[in-house]
């Protein structure tokens, strides 16, 4: 079975096909960074109208380069929600528009859901192959989320963030530090020029049970510390080292304590913030430590894109599962509210 799935949720129209055969055909990406960069945000009314115009052009890129036509699809997945209304209704309209046409099912994929299924995308090599039961550390820029998957489609929130996302304090102390915009991966790239131990920032919420985070006060202590310094190039990356360490720690503190606690010894890692070097070597340090073995998806397949949609889509319709002729989306939706198959 070919699926096409579409993924314009919020700033990135990602298209792919994916075969239930033979795995992953073609993928295409384009990102509105430059578009929204004035702004210093994404502005939701330029990230709509910019998918309008990039979406069939992309479409019709990975069909010619798989040597495809739209008569060889099978299904058509698109990103359902969470996300920007305007920015989803495009991909649903054009989905459902597509499928409707060629009279083949097309499916509204949970967008966190095609995050948390991307590991399982790679070839691990692992055997048996990569499946659920595991924990699922969801780090992405809206969502800092651990998850039980006892079935895909099956997810028990163990904690999530109470304030900031994980990738959304990246961005935003980036910010505050002067650091051009998106902000998460450049000031991750600076951190690597920073020195051990210059500065230290606390690890929120690891000295008291649960498995729920906090990330806004981070942001705080790095503004201080950041007003009170001297500002010089150095100083900038020492203090984006320590508030990436602060970070990471936090979350492989959370990761450990939801394995022990689920009993579970796979961890698998989604979402922007999965990209990130230092929290992908130090999870598998600890998985090591404590007979877990962690997964992740290519960095490429951390941020959005079309792949993770079209994969979670084809599962879905593989399993029979269907939805009447209608374009809707919902830009608010939880995650345990899905069927599971
Ligand atoms: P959501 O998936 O929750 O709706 P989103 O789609 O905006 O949010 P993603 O595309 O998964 O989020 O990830 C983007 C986020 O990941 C941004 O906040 C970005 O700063 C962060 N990010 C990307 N690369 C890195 C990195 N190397 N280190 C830290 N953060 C990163
Ligand atoms: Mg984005
Ligand atoms: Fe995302």
């Amino acid at each position: 079975m070919i699926v096409l799935g579409i993924e314009t949720s919020c700033d990135e129209t990602g298209v792919a096909l994916y075969d239930t055969r033979r795995g992953l055909l073609a993928h295409a990406l384009y990102s509105q960074v430059k578009l929204h960069a004035e702004y210093g945000g994404v502005v939701p009314e330029l990230a709509s109208r910019d998918h309008v115009r990039r979406l069939l052009p992309l479409v019709r890129g990975i069909l010619a380069e798989s040597g495809l036509g739209v008569g060889d699809l099978d299904g058509v997945a698109y990103t359902a929600g969470p996300g920007l209304v305007g920015a989803l209704l495009v991909g649903a309209g054009v989905a459902r528009a597509l499928a409707w046409a060629l009279q083949v099912p097309a499916i509204g994929v949970h967008h966190m859901e095609g995050h948390l299924l991307a590991p399982l995308l790679e070839d691990t090599g692992s055997e048996p192959p990569l499946e659920p039961p595991f924990v699922a550390l969801l780090v992405s820029g809206g969502h800092t989320q651990l998850v039980a998957v006892d079935a895909i489609g099956d997810y028990r929130l163990l904690g999530e963030t109470l304030d900031d996302a994980a990738g959304e304090a990246f961005d935003k102390t980036a910010k505050l530090m002067g650091l051009p915009y998106p902000g998460g991966p450049v000031l991750a790239k600076l951190a690597g020029e920073g020195r051990a131990g210059a500065f230290r920032f606390s690890r929120p919420m690891t000295d008291r049970p649960g498995l729920d985070f906090s990330f806004s006060g981070l942001k705080t202590q790095v503004l201080l510390a950041w007003q009170k310094s001297d500002q010089t190039d150095q100083t900038r990356a020492d203090i984006a080292r320590a508030f990436e360490e602060a970070v990471v720690d936090t979350l492989v503190i959370k990761c450990e304590r939801a394995l022990q606690q689920s009993g579970h010894r796979r961890l698998i890692v989604a979402g922007g913030v999965g990209a990130n070097r230092r929290l992908r070597s130090e999870l598998v340090e600890r998985g090591a430590r404590i007979g877990a073995r962690v997964y992740f998806p290519r960095p490429e397949f951390c941020t959005d894109n079309g792949a993770m949609i079209a994969f979670a889509g084809a599962l879905r319709l593989q399993a029979g599962l269907s939805e009447p002729d209608e374009v809707r989306v919902q830009p608010r939706w939880d995650m345990a509210t899905l069927e599971a198959i």
